[in-house]
């Protein structure tokens, strides 16, 4: 079998501010020790389950260079850097059977979530799909049902557990920390999510819940709120592209990866005025 494991920073254990997941920051050297060795426990978990399956591990936050390379377990191989199609999930449309999402985070507005934002919390507000509002989890899991691959487990705070449960009913997930706000989390140890995050995976994968997650079939009518008007304008700039109000722009994408690359592109662009 082939699995992706993507993975954020800012639902890992131990992790709860700005700094925390900036590089030049004191502590952020350390916490991407501690978001590869997440990524080592799902990839331990899932050869657990199958010895010969492919694994590979997409780095998700910022600027998607922040694993450690060889700190990473053995048995996958590692995709970094920046750009690149599908940011969060590049390689979904290349025969994947299941996916993981590890130190993902709660939706932009969720209250007292850990560092909840969805996409870029310096220019997004937040994004509907169909009328549907998603965050990253919800976006991703539709981006992997698109392509036909489960969404089997993902990890982060409790209000990300909640998110996880009415985005995708029935994936299985892991609280590695309890929000107590949006800067502030009682955390468990690193090495102890690590361990239920490699028994989660090895579990979920022997009890895979149907396919789950946002269903889109057809066109998407993307819509996305942006924090101010100057960078509503840029975005209004890309052909296609309406302005739906002082902050809103909309979009008629051919199908769900469509809208999916194009909100990289729009928060990129939007994110540079
Ligand atoms: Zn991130």
């Amino acid at each position: 079998m082939r699995v992706l494991v993507s993975v954020d920073m800012e639902g890992v254990a131990g992790v709860a501010a700005p700094e925390d997941v900036t590089p030049g920051q004191p502590h952020y050297d350390r916490n991407c020790g501690y978001m590869t060795d997440e990524a080592s426990a799902a990839v331990r978990g899932v050869r657990a389950h199958d010895p010969e399956a492919s694994v590979v591990v997409v780095d998700a936050h910022a600027d998607f260079r922040n694993i450690v390379p060889d700190r990473l377990a053995r048995g996958c191989t590692l995709l970094r850097g920046a750009p690149r199609p599908l940011s969060m999930l590049t390689g979904v449309d290349r025969d994947v059977d299941a996916v993981c999402f590890i130190g993902y985070h709660g939706r932009a507005g969720t209250a007292a979530s850990v560092l909840a934002h969805t996409m870029s919390g310096a220019t997004v507000a937040r994004i509907r799909c169909n009328g549907e509002e998603l965050g990253e989890l919800g976006l991703n899991a539709a981006l992997a049902v698109h392509y036909g691959a489960v969404p089997v487990l993902a990890t982060g705070d409790d209000t990300l557990v909640r998110e996880a449960s009415s985005v995708v009913p029935g994936m299985a997930t892991v609280e590695v920390k309890r929000a107590v706000g949006n800067r502030a989390a009682e955390s468990l140890h690193p090495d102890e999510a690590c361990a239920r995050i490699e028994a989660a995976v090895q579990t979920a994968l022997q009890h895979p819940s149907p396919s789950n997650g946002p269903p889109f079939s057809g066109s998407v009518d993307l819509e996305m709120d942006l924090l101010r008007p100057r960078m509503t304008e840029y975005a209004a700039m890309i052909p296609g592209v309406e302005l739906r109000g002082p902050t809103t722009v909309g979009y008629q994408a051919a199908d769900f990866p469509a809208a999916y690359n194009l909100i990289e592109v729009i928060t990129t662009l939007a994110g540079s005025g």
